[in-house]
């Protein structure tokens, strides 16, 4: 895809043109909430005592070039991933298998997976589980290949507080306003056209599985108001992307949602005798709410458990009759390492989980390259690799983390593992880097330009709704499966991160070619 037009694209703005650009792409930004509180060091409290500030949210001027074939392909295949992902979180036994190389040497996922042992313990009272999930890739050109048509190449699938699908309804609908008020040059305009912008319906869909599980939850039994319960960090500057499922799933669906801090779940939920999850929320009415889904926009991080409290907190959510979103088994079918078995060349697990081989194919070549860090004949090999100062270049090594900044590039790889004691190896996996095609584009972020090279991940979102089996092993059935829009992230070419949170990214959209 790297002909010279794509170089050529974005067009060079004079600086009347790029002034016209600005204004119009700020004013609607803030209009349309496509908007983050800003940054606490960027606004001293002292200057927003009331917190009333906002701020635009990191953008690109242009929607990015993006293959058709491949855009077409992430959203076609969404529906397998969340099929395979609902079978993993099923398959108990086969996930025991997998997290028990990482609870010893990897502290929080052992603390997951004991949360989920406790629980299981009691007996789980809620057998419908859901899944808001985003599939993240990258466009990639195998270079050993002649025919160098562009493919996708899977970065992570994640499985909890999969975010952005807020904001990124909005950032597509921004650059088609863009265009249809002439804010972009005519010279954009030969690629720039309505018929390639694609509109993120993320925001919307999302919403819709959440009111789905909703639905799924049945009647009161306490005969009080039902709700849905977004479980949120404190402070979130991230906090407009969120509001705006709430809003779509009022909106659009006539749920009500509240947002609760992580930290103060065990001062406003209780539990009735048969698990009911109740909530009151700490305004002046106190009317209390019975909770029909638990909505995870926290609790992802270690960051997150600073007191045995949260850990308490997350077992009390789990053990309630409300569905989570995800449940611990969900959120731990989304670690690195799952992602590392499946992409295991020759492995039995695929399809083991999609037993369609033409559905089992698509997803298959989706994979990127990943070994394990452990003491098989793999994980050796992998060792030598990522210890070798020049072979380390094309890896990325991975913790079983999430939200950002965790991973080590290229050649800190050698270095760290030189520090980390070997017994910790294995719960890390080493990735062969993903290296998309050049291409430029503009992004504004905390008010400045930076123009250059770029690197786009496509994020595609699917919900999946299902039934647990009662055994434990891949039994149950799926209630709601679809493909619920896209993201695109952009970061400059300088940075290995592309987290739009985490300071590194923009939300941007596809102008397909
Ligand atoms: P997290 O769960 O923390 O988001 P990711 O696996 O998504 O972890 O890695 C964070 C970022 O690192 C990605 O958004 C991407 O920019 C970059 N990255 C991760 N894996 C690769 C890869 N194989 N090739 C290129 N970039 C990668
Ligand atoms: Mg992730
Ligand atoms: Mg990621």
């Amino acid at each position: 895809m790297t002909t010279p037009s794509h170089l050529e694209y974005p067009p060079e703005l004079s600086s009347e043109e790029e002034r016209y650009l600005l204004s119009t792409l700020k004013d609607w930004s803030i209009a349309h909430g496509l908007a983050v509180r800003p940054a606490p060091s960027f606004v001293p409290t002292a200057e927003d005592p009331s917190g009333v500030l906002a701020t635009t949210a990191p953008v690109t001027l242009f929607p990015s070039l993006f293959p058709r074939v491949c855009f077409e392909e992430g959203l076609g295949i969404q529906k397998a991933y969340n099929k395979l992902y609902s079978a993993i979180a099923r398959d108990e036994k086969w996930l025991q298998g997998i997290v028990e190389e990482l609870i010893d040497i990897d502290e929080f996922t052992g603390k997951l997976w004991q949360t989920h042992l406790a629980v299981k313990k009691e007996g789980y009272v809620q057998d419908l589980s859901l899944g808001l999930f985003r599939s993240d890739y990258m466009v990639h050109i195998d270079p050993s290949s002649s025919n160098s048509s562009p493919g996708l190449k899977q970065v992570e699938f994640n499985t909890i507080a999969s975010s952005f699908g807020g904001l990124s309804s909005r950032v597509s609908t921004l650059h088609k306003y863009l265009l249809a008020v002439g804010a972009y040059p005519a010279s954009a305009t030969t690629m720039i056209k309505a018929d390639a912008l694609r509109q993120s319906k993320s925001a919307s869909s999302l919403a819709h599985g959440l009111a789905a599980a909703h639905k799924a939850y049945g009647l009161s039994r306490t005969k009080r108001p039902l709700c849905v319960l977004f479980i949120v960090q404190d402070p979130e500057r991230n906090v407009f992307d969120q509001r705006h499922l709430e809003y779509a799933l009022l909106e659009e669906c006539g749920v009500r949602s509240f947002r609760l801090p992580f930290q103060e779940t065990l001062l406003h939920t209780s539990q009735d005798s048969d698990r009911t999850l109740l909530y009151t929320p700490p305004s002046s009415s106190s009317t209390t709410y019975e909770v029909t889904t638990i909505y995870f926009r926290a609790g992802y991080s270690p960051d997150d458990y600073p007191r045995e409290d949260e850990w308490n907190a997350r077992l009390h959510l789990e053990k309630s009759r409300a569905i989570k979103c995800p449940s611990i088994l969900t959120h731990l079918a989304g670690c690195k390492k799952v992602q590392q078995v499946l992409a295991t060349p020759h492995s039995p697990h695929l399809k083991r989980f999609l037993p369609d081989e033409s559905v089992a194919s698509r997803v298959l070549a989706t994979f990127a390259p990943i070994y394990p860090l452990d003491e098989s004949e793999a994980g050796k090999e992998a060792k030598k690799l990522a210890a070798d100062p020049v072979s380390a270049v094309r890896y990325v090594l991975k913790p079983q983390r999430e939200g950002g900044g965790n991973n080590i590039y290229r050649k800190s790889i050698p270095p760290f593992l030189e520090s980390l004691p070997a017994a910790q190896c294995p719960a890390y996996i080493l990735m062969e880097m993903i290296e998309p095609p050049p291409l430029r584009n503009a992004i504004l972020r905390n008010g400045e330009l930076h123009k250059g090279g770029v690197i786009g991940e496509l994020g595609v979102y699917g919900v999946c709704l299902w039934k647990n089996g009662s055994d434990g092993g891949d039994t149950g059935e799926i209630l709601q499966n679809f493909e619920a829009g896209y993201l695109l992230r952009t970061k400059g070419d300088q940075s290995e991160e592309g987290g739009v949170a985490a300071g590194f990214g923009a939300v941007d959209s596809c102008c397909l070619v």
